[in-house]
C-alpha cells in the first residue's frame, strides 16, 4: 500500500529510558486443531505454531514496531501479552510482575494499566453504545473520574481530535479515521502506561493513516506511553517505531532499532519485506523479482531455517540448522538476526563486509490484513471486572 509518510518521527519526540517495563520471556502459543469428528475421537490433533518461543523486551517510553505477513504470529504475540489468548508457555513480565500467572481479578488491574487500540474500528466498536458511552464504559469498569466521567469523554474527544458535541453519536455516523480516533479515546480513558497497536492504520485510506500515526506520536508524548506498534507495513513502521521486530512463522527472525534495520537489513526475509514497499520509480519496480513460495502451514513448518524454501540465499545447511537470533558481529549491540550465512560488520567502521544483492526481493502479494475476532476481544476487554458507577 502506498503511503505519503515521511521517515521515523520518533528521534523528536522519544522519550524513551533504559529500563525494560515489558520482559517477553520464551513466549509460545500453540493451538490446538482437531480436522474432524474421527480425529477427535482418535485424540488425533495437531498443533498450529503460532508463536514459538520468542523473547523481546520494550523499554519505558519506546515503541516497538512488531512487523511480518499475515499469519506471522505477531497479533497472536500481542494477544498471549494481554492474555486473550491464553500462553502455552513462557513469561511475560509487566513491570516485575508476571502476567501469566495473574488471577483474573489481578489481570484486571494490569490492564487498566494496558490497553489495546484493535485494527478495524468499525467492528471494534459496540454499533449499539453512543461514542460517548463507548469511552465512557472503561472509566466505569475501573471505578475512574467518578462523578466527572462526562467531562472527561468531552477532553477526551478533543485529545483525539473529535467534538465533543458528537459524543451522542453511533460508531456508523463517523468515518473510518474518526472510528479509530473513538477506539484511542477509549484506550486512554483510563490513563494507560502501555499501548498494544494491532494494525491501527491498515484498514483506513492512505490519505488518513498519517494522521492517525501523528496523534498517535502526540498521544504518546503527552501521556508517557510505552508502544508495542503491529503493522505488515514497513513504511508505517518506520514512521512511529524505535526498534523493530520482524516476525516470520511464529519467530523474530531481525530486531534493531528502526534506522539501523532501514539502512542495513540484515535477515533475507527483511530485505524482501523492505523491497515490498511500493517503489515510485516503475524502472527500480520493474527490476525486482517476486520472492517466491507460499508461507509455509504452521501445522508443519519446514525442518532447519523456516525460511529456507522461500530464501534465495538458502544453502543445503539452511535444512539442517535452526538459527538462533543472536547479535551480529561488528553491529550495534541489540541488532540480531537468526540466519546462518548473515554477513559480518567490519568491527571497527560499523559498514558492513559484504552487501547482499537486495534487488533479489520484490514487492509480492504476500502482505495481507489478518481480519481477526475484533469485536469479541473488545467486548473481552471491556467485560473484565464489574462496572463501578
Ligand atoms: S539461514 Fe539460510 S535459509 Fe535461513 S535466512 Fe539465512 S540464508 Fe536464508
Amino acid at each position: 500500500m502506498a503511503t505519503a509518510l515521511t521517515p521515523s518521527r520518533r528521534t523528536e519526540v522519544s522519550t524513551m529510558s533504559d529500563e525494560s517495563v515489558l520482559d517477553v520471556d520464551g513466549l509460545t502459543k500453540h493451538f490446538v486443531q482437531n480436522d474432524g469428528i474421527i480425529d477427535r475421537f482418535l485424540g488425533a490433533t495437531k498443533a498450529v505454531q503460532a508463536v514459538d518461543d520468542i523473547s523481546f523486551e520494550i523499554r519505558e517510553g519506546e515503541t516497538l514496531g512488531l512487523v511480518g505477513e499475515s499469519g506471522s504470529g505477531k497479533s497472536t504475540t500481542a494477544r498471549s501479552i494481554l492474555r486473550l489468548d491464553e500462553p502455552t508457555d513462557g513469561r511475560v513480565a509487566y513491570d516485575g510482575t508476571d502476567l501469566t500467572t495473574l488471577s483474573s481479578r489481578e489481570l484486571k488491574r494490569f490492564r487498566k494499566r494496558i490497553q489495546m487500540v484493535f485494527q478495524d474500528p468499525a467492528s471494534s466498536l459496540n454499533r449499539r453504545k453512543s461514542v460517548g458511552q463507548i469511552i465512557r464504559q472503561p472509566m466505569q469498569i475501573h471505578g475512574l473520574y467518578k462523578g466527572r466521567r462526562d467531562e472527561r469523554v468531552d477532553e477526551l474527544m478533543e485529545q483525539v481530535g473529535l467534538s465533543p458535541e458528537h459524543s451522542n453519536r453511533y460508531p456508523h455516523e463517523f468515518s473510518g479515521g474518526q472510528r479509530q480516533r473513538v477506539g484511542i479515546a477509549r484506550a486512554l480513558a483510563v490513563e494507560p502506561e502501555f499501548l498494544v497497536c494491532d494494525e491501527p492504520v491498515s484498514a483506513l485510506d492512505v490519505s488518513i493513516q498519517a494522521q492517525i500515526l501523528n496523534l498517535l506520536n502526540d498521544l504518546q508524548e503527552e501521556y508517557d506511553l510505552t508502544i508495542l506498534f503491529i503493522a505488515h507495513d514497513l513504511s508505517v513502521i518506520r514512521h512511529v517505531c524505535d526498534r523493530v521486530a520482524v516476525m516470520y512463522l511464529g519467530e523474530i527472525v531481525e530486531i534493531a532499532e528502526t534506522e539501523e534495520l532501514f539502512a542495513s537489513p540484515q535477515h533475507p526475509y527483511t530485505r524482501a519485506l523492505l523491497n515490498a514497499i511500493p517503489e515510485p520509480d516503475p524502472d527500480l519496480a520493474r527490476d525486482r523479482k517476486p520472492l517466491s513460495g507460499e508461507v509455509p502451514s504452521p501445522i508443519d513448518p519446514p525442518a532447519g531455517c523456516s525460511f529456507h524454501p522461500r530464501c534465495p540465499d538458502a544453502t543445503e545447511e539452511c535444512r539442517k540448522v535452526d538459527p538462533d537470533l543472536a547479535q551480529i558481529d561488528g553491529a550495534t549491540p541489540g541488532h540480531e538476526a537468526s540466519c546462518i550465512h548473515v554477513e559480518s560488520f567490519d568491527p571497527d567502521t560499523g559498514i558492513q563486509l559484504e552487501t547482499a544483492a537486495r534487488d533479489r526481493y520484490a514487492p509480492s502479494n504476500f502482505l495481507h490484513a489478518n481480519p481477526d475476532q475484533r469485536e469479541t476481544d473488545a467486548d473481552r476487554l471491556e467485560s473484565v471486572g464489574e462496572v463501578q458507577e
